[in-house]
């Protein structure tokens, strides 16, 4: 188990920042989000006013540089180490934000991991690897975070899914397993939380141009982008600007839903 705590703010305070940025006043957990579309997403709620708890597993120096993008833009961010498959950590991280701000109001469980192989060669390490990040990850912030949802009566959940836990994909039977778990919770919980005025959705991203993808073999992301309607990758900030809205009171009639970011793929 590990927490580490960076803090950092722009050196106004964040006086700069808009008044009418619709997340202002708001603290905002968002997980792995040192790189790909979980910085993406932090830069984008830090964007509209919101401290954001920018969380990492290994990646500590990666979790800073966006930490530093936002401050750069006069945002308020804080990085928090945490590896979020581990159920006593998370409830650690969560008492830690909870003990400095008092409150969370947006969570955005975004961490994710691939292990990829045909099923009948597939380890039974990288099947639990994947449902323990992916999934139970996503249990646990939800799962330590939803009490204090509830006592104030409001709150956002977002869960960043995947097409392939909407279609199916050969070669991650792990992987689609663990972002369907992901639509299953997300619906459960937002039947749970509703009449709490807190919502919680699903994000289903297609193929999104990240260090996730471009480890993939060039004849594998050639076939992924012909699958695509659009011709093309998707990019971090196409994901970010749904989750962002989720994030915000314009989707405050929204909730239990699974909205795919995917150029038609779906
Ligand atoms: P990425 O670049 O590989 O980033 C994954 C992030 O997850 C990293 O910041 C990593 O942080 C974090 N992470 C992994 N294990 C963790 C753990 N145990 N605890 C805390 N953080 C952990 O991937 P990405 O493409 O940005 O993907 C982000 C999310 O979108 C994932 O859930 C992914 O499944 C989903 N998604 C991606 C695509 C796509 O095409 N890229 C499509 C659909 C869905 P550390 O490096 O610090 O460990």
């Amino acid at each position: 188990m590990r927490i580490v705590t960076e803090m950092g703010m722009s050196e106004d305070g964040g006086k700069n920042l808009e008044a009418n940025k619709e997340l202002l006043g708001k603290v905002a957990l968002v997980t792995g989000a040192g790189r790909g579309i979980g910085r993406a997403i932090a830069c984008a709620l830090a964007g509209q006013g919101a401290l954001v708890i920018v969380n990492y597993n290994g990646s500590r120096e990666r979790a800073l540089e966006t930490v530093a993008q936002i401050q750069s833009c006069g945002g308020k961010a804080e990085a928090v180490g945490c590896d979020v498959s581990d159920f006593q950590a998370c409830g650690k991280m969560v008492e830690e934000i909870i003990g400095k701000y008092a409150h969370v109001d947006i969570l955005v469980n975004n961490a994710g991991v691939t292990r990829d192989n045909l099923v009948m060669r597939m380890s039974e390490e990288d099947y639990d690897k994947v449902l323990n990040t992916n999934l139970k990850g996503a249990f646990n912030t939800i799962r330590h975070l939803s009490r204090y949802f509830l006592k104030q009566r409001s709150g956002k959940i977002i869960n960043i899914s995947s097409v392939s836990g909407v279609l199916g994909n050969a070669g991650q039977a792990n992987y689609s397993a663990s972002k369907a778990g992901l639509i299953g919770l997300t619906k459960s919980v937002a039947r749970e939380l509703a009449s709490r005025g807190i919502c919680v959705n699903a994000v289903a991203p297609g193929f999104i141009d990240t260090e996730m993808t471009q480890a993939l073999p060039e004849k594998s992301r050639e076939a992924a982008v012909a699958a695509v309607p659009m011709g093309r990758m998707g990019t971090v900030e196409d994901v970010a600007q749904l989750t962002a809205f989720l994030a915000g009171s314009r989707s405050d009639y929204i909730t239990g839903q699974v909205i795919c970011v995917d150029g038609g793929m779906s």
